[in-house]
């Protein structure tokens, strides 16, 4: 379902409409077109600051640099030094600027992760206050900080647990013209996560990703963190469970393009649709319910007939059947518990019991707004997804020994059938109350599901993503 507003606001009819009657025109996002280059930041500006020098600003200087940007620190910032001191330690040029010297920068990294009072946090002020006026259009911001239990002191916790609502309040501010704005809380000792979370944050890839906090904790127990690589899924063997279409397409999609080999299953019914989209990508459907008492075995069995093990698995097949609590019949109710949740569960059980999972495997389940927000009519499907978050969480600990990472993705409001069948009103308004004011598509979902199950998230298990562009509605 295409955003007809959107359309039409950027033709220039359009645009002249627009201008007249003072309507808001949502920006358009820049999304990938292709995969992750090795020097996605080659034509970028970035503009960095550190309260201290430490391995964060080091790990950021040295991400940056191996994306191309060029890097400038401000002349005016009390984090000079440190940037400075990372610079000479990764052996890489930075240049010194001041505050407004007429070149726009598109890329802002702030390294925040030394603020350990109330004062410190005086550096948010200093190093966005000056710059925020002519930002370019999609443009980066990214701050770094640490998470709550890996602060010094309770005073240097407090200053730390300003960055979410700093970040949140800033990405509203920024997403008019596309620019996104995100935070990265890395545990100490896992820094060499940053690159990865940045080269996801700083580029097209992550264009519906706004306002969030994404937890960089370290690579599961005998798993390294490896160097940048393109096509970084060559060689993988992918599921994807309901890939016959919409968002589930989509991810097998972009799976193989990072080099994937990609199982795609569907229901039964489908398996049309699904064999068009799988050899579309030279994927390899598998019509299967993924209710089936014997789901996980049989998958198990595919992957085996290819010649392998599983090495990534996205739960993402889901299904609603909205009624009022009040109204639902228990048949309803048991319907979407087995499929978003039961089959979940079982089939992860059966791959681990079976040991069908390659090393460092990677699990990514699809959640949802519904399951943080909540929607009325959607007890039974916002109970299921609201399960997968806490799944994930519960399952990271439980896998961390066995070197298997598990996430979770929740979309917001993504255009497809689902939400196309929301009646007019209320769909035009949940759209536009997004900080980019308007829809993802199933592409955005893709990307950040692609990302979680790439070696660029080895440092990032047990977490749940909103794509959303900062919206609470969601299907
Ligand atoms: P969709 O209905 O277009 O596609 C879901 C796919 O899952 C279909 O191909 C369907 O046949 C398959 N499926 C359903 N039950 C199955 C089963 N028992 N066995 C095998 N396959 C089965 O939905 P979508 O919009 O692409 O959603 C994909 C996922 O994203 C779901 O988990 C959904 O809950 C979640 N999500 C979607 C949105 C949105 O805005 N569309 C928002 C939040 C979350």
């Amino acid at each position: 379902m295409a955003d007809k507003i959107l359309e039409f606001v950027h033709t220039s009819t359009g645009k002249q409409i627009a201008a007249a009657l003072g309507l808001p025109v949502p920006p358009l996002l820049k999304r990938a077109k292709a995969g992750y280059a090795e020097k996605s930041l080659a034509n970028s500006n970035a503009l960095v600051g550190a309260s201290a020098f430490g391995p964060v600003a080091t790990a950021v200087v040295k991400a940056l640099n191996a994306m191309g940007a060029s890097i400038k620190v401000s002349a005016d910032l009390a984090g000079l030094d440190g940037i400075k001191q990372a610079a000479a330690k990764a052996k890489v040029d930075v240049s010194i600027s001041q505050a407004d010297n007429g070149v726009p920068e598109n890329v802002y990294v702030l390294d925040v992760t030394a603020a350990a009072n109330v004062a410190d946090l005086r550096l948010l002020y200093d190093f966005f206050n000056p710059r925020l006026r002519k930002v370019p259009s999609n443009s980066r911001i990214v701050v770094i900080g640490r998470p709550r239990g890996d602060c010094k002191d309770a005073l240097a916790e407090t200053a730390q647990s300003s960055l979410p609502g700093f970040i949140r309040s800033l990405a509203k501010e920024s997403g008019k013209n596309g620019t996104t704005a995100n935070l990265i809380q890395v545990k100490t000792g896992a820094e060499n996560g940053i690159e990865g979370a940045l080269r996801f944050f700083l580029s097209p890839h992550s264009a519906f990703v706004t306002g969030q906090v994404l937890p960089v904790v370290g690579a599961p127990k005998g798993v390294k963190v490896a160097a940048f690589s393109e096509k970084p899924l060559t060689g993988k063997l992918a599921v994807v469970t309901g890939a016959a279409r919409g968002i589930g397409a989509a991810i097998a999609e972009v799976l193989a393009r990072e080099g994937a080999t990609v199982i795609g299953v569907d229901r039964p019914a489908d398996e049309s649709v699904l064999g068009t989209t799988m050899s579309s990508i030279g994927g390899i459907a598998c019509p299967l319910d993924i209710t089936d008492a014997d789901a996980g075995k049989k998958l198990a069995a595919v992957a085996a007939q290819k010649g392998g093990k599983i090495d990534i698995i996205v739960h993402n097949a889901g299904i609603t059947r909205d009624k009022m609590m009040r109204n639902m019949a228990a048949h309803l109710w048991d319907m979407v518990l087995d499929v978003n949740l039961g089959a979940i569960v079982r089939c992860n059980d059966q791959l681990l019991a079976g040991d069908a999972f390659g090393s460092n495997a990677r699990i990514v389940c699809i959640s949802s707004i519904g399951g943080i927000a909540g929607n009325a009519g959607q007890t039974n499907y916002a109970a299921t997804k609201s399960a997968v978050i806490g799944y994930v969480d519960a399952m990271a600990k439980q896998l961390e020994g066995k070197g298997i990472s598990i996430n979770a993705i929740a979309p917001g409001f993504i255009e497809t059938q689902m939400t196309a069948a929301i009646p007019v009103v209320t769909r035009e308004v949940a759209r536009r109350l997004s900080s980019l004011s308007q829809g993802g598509l199933p592409v955005d979902i893709a990307e950040a599901v692609t990302f979680m199950a790439s070696p660029l998230a080895a440092g990032v298990n047990g977490a749940t993503l909103r794509v959303c562009g900062q919206n609470l509605v969601g299907a």
